[in-house]
């Protein structure tokens, strides 16, 4: 009997596809590989779903799905044992796809070359199966239904000419065989077919083989993929091991991360994945996380970047979400509201998994805190609502070695103190300051790093009455002794012509005799002045400073004594007594750092 052959052109309306395929996708060619496994992996779930619906019985095959790649044929081909299609089935939905919207789609935007845009058609259309042809001159399809229907063997030329005949397929499931184009030849390196394998199907969830024809000994017999991935397992069934290994694994970062978020959203957002907060060796390195998008298993795109506020980008992990289109583009993720309703639920997230450490795992969270708390404190002034939820939960790190959350330290403040936040930006600089507030157990919080008091500024902004003051700030009402200002002539004379104009001066007591004077700088106006420095804005005058010269210090008094036997050397030793607190209060400039060694030399020298 004659071979009944079937003839066609998928012509009609697609004059344009088959070129349109293949100009517009160039740049996401590899994409097809997960178009094609991605529909064998559908053939498979469909036939489960009959089947647990009693429509088929299941015989006690294993559903799998192999992708062989013959390179001296020059062909990559997937095979699977799923649904498989008949005749009528194959020309429905293989011959006569909904071609027409496409065609309006197409024609309306033929003049953009924006990738994301096309591959938005090639699943809004379902032409998934036809990117096939970026990169095949022609596709054969073996398939035989489930069903008794005869096998059948389709084929079609890059031009989009098809036959079909009787297939030679004994067993249910589809072949898709791929005739790799000459000019795209690396598709028969079995290295790249591996790492689109690797990024693409890592975890679809049917078996996925690989295998060399003719270099059979090197296919491995075991699944290139997981098809159970961690983030679609209940979070009580995984154990903190294998949340760190799949980090490991997907990341490809051997470091443990700081800590991780599995989240499992039903109604109405309907998504799954976890979030891990990488650990960031130094600041040289990368800020940049990695959210991969996932679509029931099959994966989406990297870096996603419009399903995560900017200030929580270090983020590194995986999103499952079946309401997003396997084929996203990232202006359809822009403007999409599912897309800013999952970006605000992962931010209440990842503040609820803060507060759970802080309150469960104090110990661990103060651990980690000191590598997140940068980090934590920028989200909290970019987006207060982030700020309102983990504020309890926001440690300071003391001077002393201890941590505390706010509420813990305005509790250890002295009531004279109340509301009073004392912090240092250099503890190795500031220990003058800082051994005194401590005498006084005022505890004192180590803000060393820019972003801090920004922070503390933004802190007290939403606070009722919360200051934060670093330690050389007003410190006479902090650190004064018992005596109050008092006039002295004597004294002034010296100080006056050994202090910079801008410095005022001050006779009074300070809480530690041994300190002779110690400056004194507003808050605010030299937090002012470092904002303007910071912007580049040309200071007119330096920031206000008080030295306090403490009269109960017996180095003043034998200063006092010396002002009428020696004036000079009087002098002499109130400008080093005035370069000792400038010392204790700001770096000193090379310049400055030289002329006070020889002031030190030459009051050595008197001794
Ligand atoms: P989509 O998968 O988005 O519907 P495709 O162009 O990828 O669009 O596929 C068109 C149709 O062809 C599928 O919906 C399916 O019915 C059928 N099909 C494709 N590949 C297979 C396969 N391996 N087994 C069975 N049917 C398939």
């Amino acid at each position: 009997m004659p071979e009944k052959i079937n003839r066609g052109g998928i012509s009609v309306d697609t004059e344009h596809i088959f070129p349109i395929i293949k100009k517009w996708l160039y740049s996401e060619k590899d994409i097809f590989l997960r178009e094609i496994v991605s529909n064998a992996t559908d053939a498979i779930t469909k036939l489960k779903r009959l089947s647990s619906l009693g429509a088929y019985n299941e015989t006690d095959d294993k559903y799998l799905i192999t992708v062989s790649l013959d390179e001296s044929e020059g062909t990559l081909t997937v095979t699977d044992n799923g649904i498989g299609m008949s005749e009528d089935e194959l020309k429905k939905y293989i011959c006569s796809i909904a071609l027409s919207g496409a065609v309006d789609f197409i024609q309306k935007y033929e003049s953009e070359t924006d990738s994301s845009a096309s591959s938005g058609i090639i699943g809004h259309f379902g032409l998934g199966f036809y990117s096939a042809f970026m990169v095949s001159s022609k596709v054969e399809i073996e398939t035989k239904s489930y069903t008794d229907a005869p096998a059948v063997h389709w084929t079609c030329n890059e031009a989009g000419d098809y036959e079909i005949s009787a297939g030679s397929r004994s067993e249910r499931g589809t072949s898709i065989v791929m005739h790799i184009s000459e000019e795209e030849s690396e598709y028969l390196k079995a290295s790249k077919i591996r790492e689109m394998l690797n990024k693409y199907c890592a975890f679809m969830p049917v078996d996925i083989f690989f295998e060399e024809i003719g270099n059979e000994s090197d296919s491995e017999r075991k699944p290139i993929n997981d098809t159970t991935p961690l983030w679609q397992k209940q979070p009580s069934e995984c154990s903190k091991d294998e949340y760190i290994e799949f980090y490991h694994k997907v990341f490809n970062d051997m470091r443990d991360p700081l800590f991780y978020i599995h989240i499992n959203a039903d109604y109405p957002l309907n998504f799954k994945g976890i979030l891990y907060f990488p650990r960031i060796a130094n600041e040289y390195e990368t800020l940049e996380g990695e959210i991969k998008l996932y679509y029931n298993q099959v994966f989406v795109a990297d870096n996603i970047k419009e399903v995560i506020p900017e200030y929580l980008l270090m983020l590194k992990g995986v999103l499952d979400c079946p309401e997003l289109p396997l084929n996203v583009s990232r202006s359809y993720l822009q403007t999409n509201t599912y897309v800013s309703k999952l970006s605000a639920h992962i931010v209440k997230k990842v503040a609820d998994k803060l507060n759970s450490l802080a309150l469960n795992d104090r110990e661990e969270y103060a651990e980690i805190w000191k590598d997140i708390a940068p980090f934590i404190e920028y989200a909290s002034i970019r987006d207060k609502k982030f700020y309102e939820r983990v504020k309890q939960s926001i440690l300071f790190e003391l001077s002393d070695g201890s941590v505390l959350t706010s509420d813990e330290y305005l509790k250890t403040a002295p009531e004279e103190n109340a509301k009073k936040v004392y912090y240092t930006t250099d503890k190795a600089l500031q220990a003058q300051y800082i051994s005194m507030l401590e005498a006084k157990n005022i505890k004192v919080v180590l803000f060393e790093r820019a972003i801090d008091v920004q922070f503390a500024s933004f802190a007290e902004s939403c606070s009722d009455g919360i200051r934060f003051l670093r330690v050389d700030s007003n410190i006479d009402e902090t650190l004064k002794g018992a005596s109050d200002k008092i006039e002295n002539e004597k004294l002034s004379n010296v100080f006056s012509s050994a202090i910079d104009k801008s410095v005022t001066l001050e006779f009074s007591s300070l809480a530690d005799p041994a300190v002779p004077a110690l400056l004194s700088v507003d808050e605010d106006i030299r937090r002012m002045e470092e904002m303007m420095r910071m912007y580049g804005i040309a200071q007119p005058t330096p920031p206000e400073k008080k030295l306090i010269v403490n009269l109960d210090s017996p180095l003043i008094q034998k200063l006092d004594s010396l002002c009428e036997s020696d004036f000079d050397s009087a002098s002499e030793l109130a400008e080093y007594i005035y370069k000792l607190a400038l010392l204790s209060q700001k770096k000193f400039t090379a310049e400055e750092m030289q002329n006070f060694m020889k002031s030190s030399y030459n009051i050595l020298m008197k001794l």
